[in-house]
């Protein structure tokens, strides 16, 4: 497998979200700009949750 770069500049903004493969599953964690996370096996409800995040009560 190759390495994922960790070097790639992020979006700035106040919109950024991250999104890692957890190695050795086929999982994905998102991390949403506000700092919320959870993991899905689906990318299609990941997209979903971390779009409709509700980040302004976190904030
Ligand atoms: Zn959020």
């Amino acid at each position: 497998m190759t390495a994922v770069p960790a070097n790639r500049p992020m979006l700035s903004g106040d919109r950024v979200y991250r999104i890692h493969w957890v190695l050795g599953t086929d999982r994905l964690r998102a991390v949403c700009h506000c700092s919320a996370e959870r993991e899905f096996e689906d990318p299609v409800e990941l997209w979903d949750w971390l779009l409709d995040h509700p980040c302004e009560r976190s904030r």
